[in-house]
């Protein structure tokens, strides 16, 4: 990789970093405002996975137009991260200028796709116009019936990406039915991680967003790619979310969608999530704050088995935000389960008592707030 180009990502982790920071003290300091809005700018996709209920063959692009007053309105609802996601996004002819958009409305801009329309070009495309985070999803090591998003097809662009990309990169790969060989799941996650990617693993799911139970080599598949990651804070590692759903067992949480997240259909309705379309379906440009807090408040009964993770991982946000101690010590625990002799870093132990068990907690609680920008 250029020298220029690996300096340029590190300023631009820095910079992100510190949004980051700042986003996650809004989160914390407020319970209402939208944390992640997905918002599709095309319908169409030009694959055909078998197990996918999110595309056609002949929508056309959303008039740039219309996206800019829909991110507008998103950014003016208070939402901090933007995913384009779709049918196959990379597909609109004004991608750069949408993610521009994003980044000037101060919101953190992130892309899902299939990978096959990029380019050394392309991806200088996405520096430019300000990309934070950009995720492809691999299905299989070699294409077969069910989706031809294999890493044969897709290692060249792999490598361009961590040849060229200013953005971070996650490699997200699937387990469960419709996937033939479960051992693909490992080597696409040990292939990210060679070219210095993240790497998340996720689970199919029915029509409905509901769990399909894993197997037990699926299982042990699953726990060998945890095994790969290496943060504290990396998702995977705390979720107990993933880790019941794997067992096949309900999870007790609040699903906040229609308020702390937002699924934008191609017509600009507020769905739940992806496997909720139709309710609410209220216009994007009608949406309002006593909107997002009655629909964040609104029990939704498919939430036991649901398997939709970005929803869950907005949850989790608000546990901490309302229970910080007990979310904490619930990630060490989890941690420590799995790995015995683990101890948190130093940072982690001296914030924990900073900002959780000192007598002065309350006081930096909002001395933090105030410095990140919370309100
Ligand atoms: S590439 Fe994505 S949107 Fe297209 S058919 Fe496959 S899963 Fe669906
Ligand atoms: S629980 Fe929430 S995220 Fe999951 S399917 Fe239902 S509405 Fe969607």
């Amino acid at each position: 990789m250029e020298l220029a180009v690996r300096l340029r990502r590190r300023i631009r982790k820095a910079a992100r970093t510190a949004r980051e920071t700042r986003m996650f003290a809004r989160a914390m300091a407020s319970g209402w405002h939208p944390v992640l809005a997905q918002v599709i700018p095309i319908r169409r996709c030009n694959l055909s996975c078998a197990y996918c209920n999110e595309y056609d063959k002949h929508s056309e692009p959303v008039p740039l137009s219309e996206m800019l007053e829909r991110i507008d309105h998103l950014a003016r609802l208070g939402t901090a991260i933007i995913t384009l996601s779709g049918g196959e996004p990379t597909l609109h002819p004004e991608l750069n200028a949408i993610i521009r958009r994003i980044r000037e409305r101060g919101a953190m801009a992130t892309l899902i796709t299939n990978g096959y329309f990029l380019t050394p070009e392309r991806i200088g495309g996405l520096n430019r116009a300000g990309l934070d985070y950009l995720q492809i999803s691999i299905d299989n090591v070699q294409p077969d019936d069910v989706s031809v998003k294999s890493l044969k097809v897709l290692d060249r662009k792999l490598e361009w990406l961590a040849a060229h990309a200013e953005f971070d990169v996650t490699i997200n790969s699937v387990l469960g039915s419709g996937v033939a060989r479960c051992e693909d799941a490992y080597e696409i996650a040990k292939r990210a991680r060679q070219l210095g990617f993240t790497s998340t693993v996720g689970l199919i799911h029915d029509s409905g967003g509901q769990l399909v139970p894993l197997h037990a080599e699926q299982r042990e598949v699953h726990r060998r790619i945890l095994e790969l990651g290496t943060g504290l804070f990396s998702f995977a590692h705390f979720d107990r979310f993933q880790q019941n759903i794997v067992s096949g067992l309900p999870n007790d949480w609040h699903c906040r969608a229609g308020g702390r997240f937002l699924y934008i259909c191609e017509d600009g309705l507020v769905h739940y999530c992806s496997q909720r379309r139709g309710a609410p379906a209220i216009p994007l440009r009608d949406y309002t704050a006593e909107h997002l807090r009655a629909e964040a408040s609104r029990k939704k009964g498919c939430a036991p088995f649901c398997t939709i993770s970005c929803v869950h991982q907005v949850a989790m946000l608000d546990s901490f935000r309302e229970q910080p101690r007990e979310a904490l010590k619930g990630i060490i625990d989890r941690r420590k389960q799995r790995d015995p002799s683990f101890t948190p870093p130093p940072l982690v132990r001296a914030l924990s008592y900073a900002f959780l068990e000192s007598p002065a907690s309350g006081f930096m609680r909002g001395l933090g707030r105030r410095l990140l920008g919370g309100k």
